[in-house]
């Protein structure tokens, strides 16, 4: 029995952790749970889940969450009030609970930072989903990892699909293969992406592109903010960088390849020219499952890949010219330092610009390039936490200036 705390509760992958711990009863248990502001759902999880602790975001929530437990009591649907923390501290005191022995980090963007650093830190295994925060802060990431021992175990299903294959190599026993030291052995990854919602449209067409338009995936059921990051292909540059950091490989032997289906999650490349490729069906619950129950596997009712079913499976090489901010993400990936930070703070900000309807679609890549391109005056090469705090909070503020001078032009 796994002890779970799930960061992130009401989001899409926090309420499909919560499902699978509900499917499995006997194999996990769920200690802990942070939310942002879906208090209905909160509390329905609170009843079903029993938590000892839940952390919500924002203070603002407290009074009414408090009441309404209290309700539940009174109603005899719910025996204990788990404790209730808010706010920052409160968040961190969640995902460091001392039952836990695993956290899902289903915290969506670079909020999701401290709170899975103060799991690493007391020693937590790490179901990583909240890429953002492994993208913004690797440099400060993985020295944490080293020393408190705690393991990444990607949620992600295309650096679940990696994690997986590698499992059948010498490097079988670790989680997360050290960066910057080259693997002998373990030549490239061919990350797989679907498209997005535009991957038939036209640039032309793509200028006329509403918010309904870009948060309309063909083929998964994902959260407003990575479903827009598949959209523009931001995604799967945010998952290059991911790639990189959780298995060590330059960015050069890191590839991108379209493939609409999403039935190959991703594949590795190793000496002798072998390909490895894990599949499945497109549902986040099997990357989930694995990294909560890894290294064994759980037997499940799950529907079972039917290849003859799909009958074609497609592959195409992504075009750069109709999604620049691939090539946006590798420039800041290999850039390094602080750089990626800055790239993703810009497109969290971009995208939340976009989804308020103040800029067009094929604006957030220009807001993008612009932040960075500023960022090289205030770039840091080693930096520590404050650093990465510093520039994710100044890059968000960037792209908004940059952005109102934007619609300015593009509005009057
Ligand atoms: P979501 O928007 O559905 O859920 C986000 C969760 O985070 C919610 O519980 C929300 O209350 C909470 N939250 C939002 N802002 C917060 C803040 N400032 N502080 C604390 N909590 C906050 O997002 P999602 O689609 O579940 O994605 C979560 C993470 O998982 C993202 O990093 C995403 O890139 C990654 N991911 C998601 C999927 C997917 O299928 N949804 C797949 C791969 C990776
Ligand atoms: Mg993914």
């Amino acid at each position: 029995m796994k002890a779970i705390s799930v960061l992130g509760s009401t989001g899409s992958i926090g309420t499909q952790t919560l499902e699978i711990a509900e499917e499995f009863p006997d194999q996990f248990k769920v200690v802990a749970l942070t939310a942002g502001r879906n208090l209905d759902l909160l509390c329905d999880q609170i009843k079903r889940h029993k938590p000892e602790i839940v952390a919500l975001a924002h203070s603002s929530g407290m009074q009414q969450l408090k009441e309404r437990l209290n309700g539940l009591q009174l109603e005899n649907q719910l025996i204990n009030i788990p404790k209730l923390v808010c706010g920052p501290e409160g968040l961190n005191e969640a995902a460091a609970w001392g039952k836990a022995d695993l956290v899902v980090t289903g915290i969506v963007g670079c909020a999701g930072l401290l709170p899975t650093l103060a799991a690493i830190k007391a020693g937590k295994d790490i179901a990583l989903a909240n890429k953002e925060t492994l993208i913004a802060a690797g440099p400060v990431v993985l020295p944490e990892l080293e020393k408190s021992g705690s393991r990444l175990l990607p949620a992600d299903s295309e650096h679940s699909a990696i994690f997986q294959c590698l499992q059948g190599t010498p490097w079988a026993d670790n989680a997360r293969l050290s960066t910057g030291v080259p693997t002998p052995g373990f030549k490239s990854i061919q990350l797989t992406a679907s498209g997005g919602a535009f991957r038939d449209w036209s640039i032309e067409d793509l200028k006329k592109a509403t918010v309904h338009d870009a948060t309309s995936h063909p083929n998964w059921s994902m959260g407003k903010k990575i479903t827009v990051d598949s959209a523009t292909l931001m995604n799967k540059g945010l998952e290059v960088i991911e790639a990189h950091y959780l298995f060590g490989l330059d960015y050069d032997h890191i590839e991108i390849v379209i493939h609409p289906q999403s039935i190959i999650h991703s594949m590795i490349e190793l000496s002798d020219s072998s390909v490895l490729a894990q599949m499945g069906w497109p549902d986040m619950k099997l990357p989930i499952l694995y990294a909560m129950s890894w290294p064994n596997r759980i037997e499940t009712p799950w529907k079972r890949l039917n290849l003859p079913e799909i009958n074609n499976l497609t592959f195409k090489k992504p075009d750069k010219t109709k999604y620049p901010c691939m090539q946006l993400a590798y420039s800041a990936g290999k850039y390094g330092g602080t750089m990626p930070a800055a790239l993703n703070a810009a497109n969290e900000e971009a995208v939340a610009i976009f989804l308020e309807e103040q800029i067009h679609f094929l604006e957030i890549p220009s807001l993008i390039e612009l932040t960075c391109e500023k960022h090289k005056e205030n770039f840091k090469q080693e930096p520590n936490l404050e650093d990465i705090i510093y520039v994710d909070l100044w890059a968000r503020k960037i792209c908004r200036e940059f952005a109102k001078k934007q619609s300015r032009k593009l509005f009057s």
